[in-house]
């Protein structure tokens, strides 16, 4: 299959990194902004992005949860009420000073002295503790629980390495915030938000993901328990895809989120937070891309079907568009995954092969095109986006009649996003090593294993404090990480590969984004 021109110019296996540049511009989603780490998101990059909020906010609205909209300047004073959370984001909080500028003399403009802030307002970076304010105020008894809310906005975090989606300075997400009357509530939902994550990863986006508890030291600032969903990516790599929360006590303390209980006694309350963001699309990007640009999966594809006029400028053409748009009506009429089809007829001016290759770039699931030939026949040339290539080296064109391509849509949307994740779970589970059984067989394997290093299943004692500390800094120096203690896994028979002692539960190490 020498003999396939790409329609990227680097290949994954020749630098990923670079390939992750190219598709994100070949596939026209997104592009540097000029301010460091924030980018601008163009339609196809923002549609994919719409397709993920509306299909995570019914999940999110079927829970019960309600959506709401809270400040992006948050006061100093609400983070500094709980230590480890300030301590957590310090190092990345955007701050507001000033309110006015005033000329400096030299044609510019400064901060004016005299319109300083009394308390310096931070941009939020998660909205924990003014969401908490909002609680502690609308909870007063038993009866206003759970309280379960969501925002969908964007966050700052002064990222120092940025890559586009995949870390920013300021990202689109959602923000789930909920309160409890106990920690097994509070507990039940931050499990109920895991799981809607993992089915979201891998039902919607088709990337499988291990849901599972973060070890100590990768918890969220402030938390008492974080769980993640880690996704593996193309070179091997873990990306943490979602994470949710289990909060304790400690913002209820720091808000004062109380509640009178039936017997009439204050009691605190236990809450939990769970976000996803735009880093879904990267992942989406690092899961499904080819040496060809993106795949997007039909469930999440902003146009499942593209169809393709070969226009030639000449009187022909309008008959050849009629032709064309009766088979995008009759799709559009057609249902899959619970939705009608999403089709587009491209009538934008230009070659049609020019075209063809700008939605291959872009991942269309599927590709119609209709010349005159294929006109006169009744028929229409159809590319399914994830099988590209033929044996030949030739796009592998199929050409079915027109009512054929109609009546068979559905159907291969649904094969498209099967195969998708099969191939993507195939991938993830020839990559995932579970017979090491001490560090120096865990050094030599990502010692022979540079480029594409997969992940490595251990069994552990679960340390704590100064020894898992310890364990951590070992492992840097192998640049490697915790991703998660994987639910439902049963337990070990071992010994923890890091303390020796007896182990108590597995989890995942890897190299991560
Ligand atoms: P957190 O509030 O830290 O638990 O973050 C929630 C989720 O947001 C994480 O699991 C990531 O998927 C995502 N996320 C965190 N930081 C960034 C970032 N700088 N850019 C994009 N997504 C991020």
């Amino acid at each position: 299959m020498s003999n396939i021109r790409h329609a990227l110019t680097i290949k994954r296996e020749d630098d990923f990194a670079q390939w992750y540049q190219e598709v994100v511009s070949a596939a026209d989603m997104a592009e540097e902004s000029g301010v460091r780490g924030c980018m601008v998101i163009k339609p196809w990059g923002y549609g994919i992005w719409e397709r993920i909020q509306r299909l995570m906010d019914e999940r999110i609205k079927a829970a019960g949860v309600q959506n709401c909209y809270f400040p992006i300047f948050i006061p100093l004073a609400n983070f500094e009420r709980e230590a480890a959370h300030v301590e957590g984001f310090a190092k990345e909080m955007a701050v507001v000073t000033h309110h006015r500028l005033i000329a400096d003399g030299k044609g510019g403009l400064v901060p004016d002295p005299e319109a300083k802030l009394e308390e310096p307002l931070v941009v939020r970076p998660t909205s924990e503790t003014i969401i908490g304010d909002a609680m502690s105020r609308w909870i007063q008894s038993w009866r206003d629980l759970p309280l379960m809310t969501n925002q969908w906005a964007n966050v700052v975090r002064w990222e120092m390495r940025t890559r586009m989606f995949l870390r920013t300075s300021e990202f689109l997400w959602q923000e789930g915030h909920t309160a409890h009357d106990s920690r097994d509530g509070a507990m039940e939902e931050t499990l109920r938000a895991l799981e809607m994550y993992r089915s979201f990863a891998e039902d919607v986006l088709a990337i499988p993901v291990v849901a599972g508890e973060k070890p100590e030291n990768e918890r969220f600032p402030g938390a008492v328990a974080t769980y993640s969903i880690e996704a593996m990516m193309q070179d091997g790599k873990a990306l943490q895809a979602g994470t949710t929360h289990y909060l304790g006590t400690n913002f209820a303390e720091a808000a004062n989120i109380r509640f009178q209980d039936r017997e009439g006694t204050q009691q605190l309350c236990h809450t939990t937070s769970w976000g996803t963001s735009t880093r879904l699309i990267g992942g989406l990007i690092m899961t499904h891309g080819d040496d060809d640009g993106l795949r997007v999966p039909p469930a999440i594809a902003p146009h499942q079907v593209v169809i393709l006029p070969m226009l030639r400028d000449k009187p022909e053409d309008s008959a050849l568009l009629d032709y064309c748009e009766e088979l995008r009506a009759a799709i559009a009429h057609e249902q899959v995954l619970g939705e009608p089809i999403r089709v587009l007829l491209d009538r934008k001016p230009g070659k049609a092969a020019g075209k063809r290759w700008d939605w291959v770039r872009k991942g269309a699931p599927v590709i119609i095109e209709v010349g005159g030939r294929d006109m006169a026949g009744g028929k229409v040339s159809m590319l399914r986006r994830d099988r590209l290539w033929g044996e030949d080296g030739k796009p592998d064109f199929s050409y079915p009649s027109r009512d054929e391509a109609r009546a068979s849509i559905a159907d291969l949307l649904v094969d498209i996003q099967a195969s998708l994740y099969g191939e993507a779970k195939e991938r993830r589970e020839a990559n995932i090593v579970r017979d090491i059984s001490s560090f120096d067989e865990l050094a030599e394997f990502y010692g022979e294993n540079q480029r594409y290093p997969g992940w490595v299943e251990v069994q552990w004692s679960r340390p704590t404090g100064d020894e898992l500390s310890k364990v951590v800094e070992k492992l840097k120096s192998l640049k490697l990480t915790f991703r998660n203690v994987p639910m439902d896994r049963g337990a070990p028979n071992g010994k923890c590969l890091f303390t020796g002692d007896d182990a108590v539960e597995w989890i995942y190490v890897a190299r991560a984004y």
